[in-house]
């Protein structure tokens, strides 16, 4: 690859001044800035197109940052991470002392992917021994579509290398808010580590702010009225974390836990951090020391979605015109059976703990008391619920649950462990619940008919997966958070609560092509498939999902990738 010095990045900018857009095609290529390289990834064919992509490549030597910052995976995400967020405020900073516009469009725009409350492994930053790569937008300057090169000359070379001396020189940074990332982060892997030899399947540190500032906004919810939060002494666990420090904090324990309490005490708060304490988060979140083990998913009912073939026979069965429930198939759930599924797929690909709040459940797939089933036969009714099956999974297949149930007792009989929100803080009442539960015993029957197997494995057909649309062979793009359009088709995420960040669904969107490229064939199932992917790119990073250099991409988990694929429209299984 030819470097070019940057007095020519400088020709060529003043050489094209005045004239069409599409000149600007002519500054791709890399240019040597003394202190780093400036790669042109992609030129943008308009002012109102997506911005162009650039890279700013620096060597370790010339950034300073010494070794010990990234010496293992967590503490290299840390990194990372943080050299996003400090370009991310360079920029701002820089752009601050602007004047005068940058005409139209996206003239004139710098920015990067940094990312939100959760630090995620992201595209944006990359870090090696010998290198850090940075991958950002640049939206290059044009009044209508003309081009304007002062400004342009004044974006790369002013501005761009202000930004690199404040963000990527580690003597401009301050160092001790750089350790305290990196350790926050670290000790947070520490902690999720130990769950599964504690016996626990999360874990949430005293002086937890869990609550956040609004259902739109995921920052810390701040004021007087916010309540710490405070373990049980029953439940108080301490670990050990970097450099021997100990945290203590509630541990919840493997199996069946409810949590109890009454409306707007704090239980879906409580367990709407622990669905996101699969992630690391930053420093000041709150949720810095909330962790829960990986394989952790929330549950929800989701009627409407499609289902394709999955065998919900554990909790339905006997459908009406006996339709089959062992390879169940709609374009139109209810919330039964969407839940169901939703199960049932998260077992497929290996979930551990089942996260479940009755604000988002079907009534009638938690419980059936006693006068229902005197009422509505077994005979009539198709579904075994919840709560006759929750011991089993735990019993037979390790998969632990937790519940908030609010409304009733019945699951009091089947808790290893019951947990009261009270004014926003834990209360241990399982002795309690256990003694209500010996003085007013259930009357409802037993309703399990067989015991419950682990899902088969299922296998996608390749003809599922066409990206096409309209004369592009590959379109595929992530329209918000929770939505993708894959070639002439819209998949709805908006049940898969545990994605946090577009640039994921954005992942989502290739990673999903490129299993149908290069993994569905191979393997002989979707989870084998997805496995073998995920293996990749701990190897060779998140920048295979794409075929060029590019900034935007944040890694899923592979529940919610296997997840976008089970609510494909047109997924079809063998
Ligand atoms: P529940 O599920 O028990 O009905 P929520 O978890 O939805 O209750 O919480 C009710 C309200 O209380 C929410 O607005 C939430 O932000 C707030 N809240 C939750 N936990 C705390 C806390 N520790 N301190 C202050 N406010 C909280
Ligand atoms: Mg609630």
């Amino acid at each position: 690859m030819k470097i070019y010095r940057k007095e020519e990045l400088k020709t060529r900018l003043e050489k094209i001044s005045g004239r069409g857009y599409k000149a600007y095609k002519q500054i791709q290529a890399s240019y040597d800035f003394n202190l780093y390289t400036l790669h042109f990834d992609h030129i943008q064919g308009d002012p109102f197109a997506s911005p162009s992509r650039v890279c700013v490549e620096i060597s370790r030597e010339k950034s300073g940052f010494p070794s010990s910052l990234d010496s293992n995976p967590s503490r290299r995400l840390a990194f990372e991470d943080f050299l996003g967020r400090a370009f991310a405020r360079a920029i701002q900073e820089v752009l601050k002392g602007r004047r005068r516009s940058f005409g139209s469009g996206k003239s004139g725009l710098i920015e990067i992917d940094a990312g939100g409350q959760e630090v995620l492994k992201r595209t944006a930053v990359l870090a090696t021994d010998e290198k850090i790569e940075v991958r950002f937008f640049v939206g290059l300057p044009a009044s209508g579509r003309t081009i304007l090169s002062r400004l342009a000359l004044q974006m790369f070379f002013e501005e761009i290398p202000k930004i690199v001396q404040k963000s990527l020189i580690y003597k401009n940074l301050d160092a001790d808010e750089l350790d305290q990332h990196i350790e926050v982060v670290e000790d947070w892997h520490i902690i999720q580590s130990q769950l599964d030899e504690r016996g626990l399947v999360a874990f949430v540190a005293n002086n937890s702010i869990l609550p956040r500032r609004s259902g739109v906004d995921p920052r810390p919810l701040i004021g007087k009225n916010v309540v710490l939060f405070k373990s049980p002494k029953s439940l108080e666990v301490e670990l050990v974390v970097s450099g021997g420090k100990l945290i203590s904090g509630m541990g919840i324990p493997k199996g069946v836990t409810l949590i109890v309490g009454g409306g707007f005490h704090g239980k879906s708060t409580l367990l709407d951090a622990l669905s996101l304490g699969i992630y690391p988060h930053i420093p000041s979140d709150g949720r810095e020391y909330v962790a829960s083990l990986p394989g952790t998913v929330k549950i929800r009912a989701e009627d409407g979605r499609r289902i394709e073939k999955v065998d919900i026979s554990p909790f339905i069965s006997n459908l009406p015109f006996g339709k089959d429930t062992r390879s169940f198939s709609t374009d139109n759930a209810s919330g039964s059976t969407s839940q169901s599924a939703n199960i049932i797929e998260a077992l497929e690909m290996g979930a551990k703990v089942l996260l479940l709040d009755e604000d988002t459940s079907a009534t009638n797939f938690m419980i059936r008391d006693q006068r229902m089933q005197r009422l509505v036969v077994k005979d009539k009714e198709p579904i075994t619920p919840f709560i006759d099956r929750v011991r089993e999974m735990y019993e037979r297949f390790e998969v632990s649950t937790i519940l908030v149930m609010g409304g009733s007792g019945d699951y009091f009989d089947v808790a290893d462990t019951v947990i009261q929100m009270d004014e926003y803080l834990p209360k241990n009442v399982t002795e309690q619940a256990r003694k209500i539960a010996n003085e007013l015993p259930l009357q409802r029957k037993w309703e399990a008919p067989e015991p419950m197997n682990l899902p088969s494995p299922r296998k996608p057909l390749k003809n599922s997966f066409n990206p096409s649309r309209g004369k592009k062979e590959v379109k595929i793009s992530a329209k918000g958070l929770k939505q993708i359009v894959f070639g002439k088709t819209a998949l709805d995420l908006s049940a898969l609560e545990q994605l946090v960040d577009t640039s994921q669904t954005r992942a989502i969107g290739e990673l999903i092509y490129l299993y149908s490229q290069r993994y569905l064939e191979r393997y002989p199932d979707l989870q084998s498939g997805i496995d073998a992917l995920y293996k990749d790119i701990e190897e060779r990073g998140l920048d295979i999902a794409v075929p060029c250099r590019r900034g935007d991409l944040a890694l899923p988990r592979k529940f919610e990738l296997a997840g976008a694929i089970n609510r494909m429209r047109t997924l079809k299984i063998k």
